[in-house]
């Protein structure tokens, strides 16, 4: 029986949707593989190493913050839409 994922929730105080959480690691939740919970085992994020990647040194999630839905603008360039007609 494998750890089901928690996210996305209702924070019931801010009511901000979270969708991850971040590891002190720098990496996300879901990135880290599960152990009896979801997501609190090893990081399997690769990162860089000078010139080439290797795998995060996370050994196990360790909580650092909550990472909420964008609620603002998405940090993407907006396709412009053509207008048809
Ligand atoms: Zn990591
Ligand atoms: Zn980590």
């Amino acid at each position: 029986m494998s750890p089901t994922n928690p996210f996305p929730f209702v924070d019931k105080e801010s009511g901000a949707t979270i969708v991850d959480e971040r590891c002190t690691c720098g990496h996300y939740r879901s990135v880290h593989v599960d152990t009896a919970a979801w997501g609190h085992g090893a990081c399997v994020a690769t990162v860089a190493v000078h010139d080439h990647t290797g795998p995060c040194k996370c050994g196990k999630f360790t909580w650092s913050a909550w990472v909420f839905q964008a609620t603002g603008k998405p940090h993407v360039k907006s396709k412009r839409k053509r207008a048809r007609r």
